[in-house]
């Protein structure tokens, strides 16, 4: 077994050691330390091999998932994929921003830039979902967020899904605003998503596809978005 590289403490600004702190803190989350224990133990021995294979030659994935950081959304385990099969990238509301050069970091497009151009991904799908946390807040905010809510400026991405809910659907309830609302901010993710360059030159190619996907939580159920009818649909 490899030893960790020595990683001095302090490094980081503000973040200085303890000097009492004992070798074994007592705060680290024991739940995620035994759910690691479980998976070295039944799961790792049974997968050697191809974490092995993946050590050495490094991830092929196929499929970029655009998921929601939302805990019941795991694309691995929706998916019942092996490690090394899925690239996943996840933030609030499962949002790709447009291509736009604007002052600060791009997390989500350089996790996409990574997956297109360097891995090769041959699929896209934006994963939407049932109950998003992040389109209740912009559904709530209504246009007027908070200036100094970085959920209200990144939800913003998506006002233009909420504004045509609250037009088409102004006589709705909120459940179905709301599952309107995560449906059409995952087409605006898709629209986003063309306005890369390497995206939209192996979309045209055909040698990458984008899809918009939408899983319903309660029922278990995956939704495809048809191009032919414009509409989800069970898949
Ligand atoms: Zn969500």
């Amino acid at each position: 077994m490899s030893e960790a590289p020595d990683s001095s403490c302090g490094l980081v600004a503000g973040v200085a050691a303890e000097e009492s702190a004992p070798a074994a803190s007592p705060h680290w989350p024991q739940p995620l330390i035994e759910g690691f224990l479980r998976f070295r133990d039944n799961h790792f021995p049974s997968d050697d091999i191809e974490y092995s294979r993946l050590f050495a030659e490094g991830q092929k994935p196929k499929f970029l998932i655009v998921g929601c950081c939302d805990s019941r959304v795991d694309p691995a385990i929706i998916f019942n994929c092996a490690p090394g099969e899925l690239f996943v990238l996840r933030n609030v509301a499962n949002i790709v921003p447009p291509n736009e050069a604007r002052i600060g970091h791009h997390g989500t497009t350089a996790a996409l830039e990574y997956g297109v151009c360097n891995l090769g991904v041959e699929h896209i799908v934006v994963l939407g979902h049932q109950h998003c946390g992040g389109i209740q807040t912009l559904l709530q905010t209504g246009g007027q967020s908070n200036p100094d809510s970085f959920i209200d400026d990144w939800m913003s991405l998506v006002e233009s899904a909420r504004v045509s809910v609250e037009r088409d659907y102004a006589d709705a309830g909120i459940e179905t605003r709301r599952q309107a609302c995560e449906q059409r901010a995952i087409l605006v993710s898709l629209e986003n998503l063309l306005t890369f360059p390497w995206i939209a030159k192996r979309v045209a190619e055909k040698t990458l596809t984008i899809h918009g996907w939408y899983f319903d939580v309660e029922q278990g159920q995956l939704l495809g978005y048809h191009t032919a009818t414009c509409r989800f649909e069970p898949l």
